[in-house]
């Protein structure tokens, strides 16, 4: 830091001065002072609340916490959902924060404004940072997550396969010929394919998957909990799906199709090994014929 940036404490010119003598803060303001300051250091949504719930768990019979955003009701959950103290919805200047849910142990009476006082500042700051986050994790012509959501959902999924043990499935979905459509119809109708390809792989998903655009008229699906035989089966209606419904719009004579690389996660593989086999199973999707579901090898 440049000495120029250094603020002195005390000023210069109260120097020699003696410092106002200040009464030292009653014990619950300090501890609620220090519980501010910690939870201020989390600025994203999920470790906030596990934090908060950590700090009133040494004052209250509290066993878990759930926060709901308002405008995408997506949820955050710490501890255990047992029996439920309270729900608040929280507001702060005007903004609406979403909903606060308290469960508790055993009965408990609650002064729910009281408890979640210190946790609606930092709250509204993760959320401010969970929404920048979002946006810049969001493809924005199709909707779905970019290639750095992918990376983030990737790393996510092969940590839980690899400590819990539980299987997921990679599909890499390419756009059959999607250059002729772009060459033959101009690059906006080969926009609004790309969209409809999205919203039909969006329309496919069961609450543990994940699409993503991975670049181009290519897109990668994360199926949670799903081996390499059910994932073919979903690749396959997937696939129908597409084919069945996907036209652009200026010539609905024609149809779209795509192909898909298939491949299970193997929890001693890194994630870009997992892709490049879906990848060369794509590969030869196209190479049989496209319109086509291949599984990976390992
Ligand atoms: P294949 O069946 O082998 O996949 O052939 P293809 O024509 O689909 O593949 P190729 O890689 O030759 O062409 C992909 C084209 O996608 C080329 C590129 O200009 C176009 N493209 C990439 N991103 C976009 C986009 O955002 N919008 C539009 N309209 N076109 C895009
Ligand atoms: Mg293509
Ligand atoms: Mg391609």
């Amino acid at each position: 830091m440049a000495s120029a940036d250094i603020i002195p404490f005390p000023h210069p010119k109260y120097a020699g001065t003696p410092l106002p003598h200040v009464e030292p803060l009653p014990e619950t303001d300090l501890a609620e002072l220090q519980l501010l300051n910690r939870l201020h250091q989390h600025l994203e949504l999920q470790t906030l609340i596990e934090h908060f719930l950590m700090a009133m768990c040494t004052w209250l019979p509290l066993c878990g916490i759930r926060y709901t955003l308002a405008d995408s009701g997506e949820s955050f959950v710490a501890g255990r959902i047992t029996r439920r103290a309270s729900s608040t919805a929280l507001r702060q200047g005007g903004e609406t924060l979403g909903t606060v849910e308290l469960f508790a142990f055993s009965d408990m009476a609650t002064q729910a404004q009281t408890i979640l006082a210190p946790l609606v500042s930092p709250l509204r700051n993760a959320l401010a940072y969970h929404r920048a986050m979002s946006l810049a994790r969001r493809d924005t012509l199709s909707g779905l997550g970019n290639r750095s959501a992918l990376e983030q959902a990737l790393a996510t999924e092969a940590a839980r396969a690899q400590r819990f043990g539980l299987p997921f499935t990679m599909l890499v979905v390419d756009i059959d010929h999607f250059k002729t459509v772009n060459d033959t119809l101009g690059h906006s109708a080969g926009d609004g394919v790309i969209r409809a390809v999205a919203a039909e792989l969006a329309g496919c998903l069961r609450p543990y998957d994940q699409a993503f655009r991975f670049g181009g008229e290519e897109f990668v699906v994360l199926l949670g909990q799903t081996g390499l035989v059910k994932g073919m089966e979903i690749a396959e209606r997937i696939r129908r799906r597409i084919a069945a419904r996907c036209r652009p719009a200026s010539d609905p004579g024609r149809k779209i199709t795509v192909s898909l690389g298939v491949a299970g996660f193997d929890a001693a593989e890194t994630q870009e090994h997992l892709f490049n086999r879906a990848d060369r199973a794509l590969y030869r999707a196209k190479e049989e014929g496209r319109n086509r579901s291949v599984a990976a090898t390992h």
